[in-house]
């Protein structure tokens, strides 16, 4: 079960989840250190926005260059038993060739990961990295975009061929559009440009979240940035 279902069925992490919701459905500031993990698993994790950031991109540059950690998975389990303390988050597209944790060499309790076709915001979406922020105290977050993106591609062959796709994929068409259309008349190719874009507006979204997330950005407790994971040769590039 995990941290926020359990906090669900455990008193006591339920009443800091029952007050962390009430806290944001009230639109109050974001919850003091009290209401967050007394004791964090991994006190390595407890750094700086900059800080998370140099660590995703160590773990990045060990992945490009083959020199990946070994990792303890069986000691671990024990160490994250009782909460977590992962410290990023990263929205990431669905693609089965997109694995952040092997993308930036992470171990469990490292990586807070939210994943939908197009690595698009929706509420639910923003509501797992309010829950991060406010609860975890997670110092950083990701909106991590793929080179040769299938969702949007087929959201370009959508608008420029006026289909509309079977089942629920127009949501998801929907939910891509604006990136698309954004980019309609920019020189280059227009899957790069629209794969850039998407990952750009959803690095604002984020930022732009209230009551939570937009106040932790404010107070440079959390920062947001944008990456295209590169399927060639596994480097993030950064673009914010
Ligand atoms: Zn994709």
């Amino acid at each position: 079960m995990c941290q926020l279902c359990d906090s669900v069925a455990a008193p006591a992490s339920r009443r800091r989840f029952l007050k962390f919701a009430g806290a944001a459905a009230a639109g109050l500031a974001l919850p003091s250190e009290g209401f967050a993990q007394k004791a964090p698993p991994k006190p390595s994790n407890t750094v700086s926005p900059d800080g998370a950031l140099n660590l995703l991109m160590n773990g990045n540059r060990r992945y490009v260059g083959g020199v990946t950690k070994r990792h303890d998975f069986k000691n671990e389990r024990e160490a994250l038993s009782k909460g977590q303390n992962p410290y990023v988050g990263i929205l990431s597209c669905a693609d089965s060739r997109i694995a952040p944790e092997y993308a930036f060499d992470s171990a469990r309790g490292d990586l807070f990961v939210c994943r939908v076709a197009g690595n698009f915001l929706n509420d639910d979406g923003i509501a797992s990295f309010e829950y991060a922020v406010a609860v975890l105290n997670t110092p950083l977050l990701m909106v991590l975009g793929h080179k040769a993106c299938g969702a949007i591609d087929a959201t370009i062959k959508s608008i420029k061929d006026g289909t509309t796709l079977p089942g629920h994929l127009p949501s998801l068409v929907s939910a891509l559009a604006p990136a698309v259309k954004a980019v309609a008349n920019q020189p280059g190719d227009t899957l790069d440009n629209a794969i850039r874009q998407n990952v750009l507006l959803n690095v604002e979204k984020l930022k732009a979240a209230t009551p939570i997330i937009d106040k932790a950005v404010a107070e440079k407790k959390v920062r947001v940035v944008g990456g295209v994971y590169n399927l060639d040769n596994g480097r993030v590039e950064l673009l914010s």
